[in-house]
């Protein structure tokens, strides 16, 4: 079936805006993104005009977590892990009509959906699982202290303890035994952590050896929740290849990341609405209030270094991070000093290089057919990319999964 997408486009990768455009699918491939004069439309073929709006590369988030919750707080504690991944199976459902049409997520039941939306049982974003987040007891993750260490692993469903070495190596290959494509760790403390600083480093540098080791035994990489700087060296020099957050990065990280082309994923509207969000308790909220500054400094630097940067939620359908709401990430972006176009290419192209799927995040012939449509021109008002309700098609893998117009 080809459809045929008439209306405004722009080209991600340099801001081209083309008024009247097309944008031509046939299967799961463009199969022509340019001037509508030279395109003679095929009898047959499904014309949509999107009026008033633009033609955009589907978005991407490089920071998800398919955790299945509904309320904020609750993390994963509490609830079986069939309703966890039968919330989050329907989840993926709200994630693409805010356009969102990638994901990369950190979790336990990413890595069944991924498998279930790549064989077409479920319709959803294409998914890179990384499998449950590792980290180190009395560190960022391990949010159930109450528990041994053998409960936990065997209960919680978005995190994974491990310490020293040899544990380090068996729980990475734990994940790729399920199916993960990459691993995360936690490098440093975090903002929702009770036990620690979010300066603390978790790691040793043996056991980041010992991980990022084992992922290129597998052809594959370690990205790593960095708060802190110290931790986000250690790892670097270690030879993680992404960055999450990067909230407190100094010169010094920045300008290594610049070196060693290491990618920055931020997750800025978390770190800029946190502190102001209600429900929290009073040593998150401090926390909080210190990484709000320091991250809008922390993506001046990287702007200016040329690291790259990609868009990341951390957003779990929490009361406070509604899916549907995923694109207010890009607003936060700009609010935070990137420039529309910056914010548009940290969403797709940026993204889908992490996600390392070729021929991803632009809209160009040949390459895949992940597309969203937004009612607006979102490098006149990034706003419009920030609702589910001013997203009114998107195709996922070519397959229309939305369309309002
Ligand atoms: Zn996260």
């Amino acid at each position: 079936m080809l459809t045929v997408l008439k209306g405004r486009m722009i080209r991600v990768e340099n801001g081209e805006v083309i008024e009247n455009a097309i944008v031509a699918t046939e299967d799961a491939a463009i199969v022509y993104a340019g001037e509508a004069e030279g395109y003679q439309i095929p009898e047959g073929a499904n014309v949509v005009d999107v009026k008033d709006g633009t033609i955009l590369p589907g978005f991407i988030d490089v920071h998800a977590h398919l955790t299945g919750h509904e309320d904020a707080g609750s993390f994963c504690h509490g609830r079986f892990f069939g309703d966890q991944l039968l919330g989050a199976a329907y989840q993926l459902s709200l994630l693409l009509s805010a356009g969102f049409t990638g994901i990369r997520d950190m979790s336990e039941a990413g890595l069944y959906l991924s498998r279930a939306v790549e064989r077409g049982v479920l319709t959803g974003p294409r998914i890179v699982p990384g499998g449950r987040v590792l980290g180190i007891t009395s560190g960022h993750i391990d949010t159930m202290p109450y528990m041994s260490k053998e409960d936990f692993n065997r209960e919680n469903s978005l995190s994974y303890l491990i310490d020293g070495p040899d544990d380090c190596v068996r729980g990475v290959r734990e994940q790729f035994r399920k199916g993960a494509k990459f691993i995360k760790i936690c490098a440093t403390g975090g903002v929702s952590s009770p036990t620690d600083r979010v300066d603390d480093v978790q790691f040793s540098p043996e056991e980041l050896r010992a991980i990022v080791g084992e992922a290129k035994r597998h052809h594959t990489y370690v990205t790593a929740h960095c708060t802190g700087y110290e931790g986000a060296y250690q790892a670097l020099l270690a030879g993680v290849e992404c960055i999450e957050h990067g909230v407190m990065l100094t010169q010094r990280e920045i300008d290594l990341m610049a070196e060693k082309k290491v990618p920055l994923v931020t997750t800025l509207w978390v770190s800029l609405n946190v502190a102001n969000l209600p429900g929290f308790p009073d040593w998150m909220h401090a926390k909080a209030m210190l990484c709000a500054e320091a991250n809008k400094k922390t993506v001046q630097m990287a702007r200016k270094a040329g690291v790259k940067m990609a868009l990341g939620t951390d957003f779990s359908n929490s009361r406070n991070t509604p899916y549907l709401k995923n694109g207010m990430e890009f607003e936060a972006m700009v609010q935070a000093g990137m420039t529309e176009l910056e914010a548009l290419q940290a969403g797709t192209i940026n993204a889908a290089e992490i996600m390392r799927i070729p021929n991803l995040g632009l809209l160009k012939e040949g390459w895949i057919a992940d597309i969203a449509v937004t009612d607006g021109n979102p490098l006149e008002n990034i706003s419009c990319l920030a609702n589910a309700e001013h997203i009114p098609f998107v195709m996922a893998n070519g397959k229309i999964v939305k369309n309002e117009l």
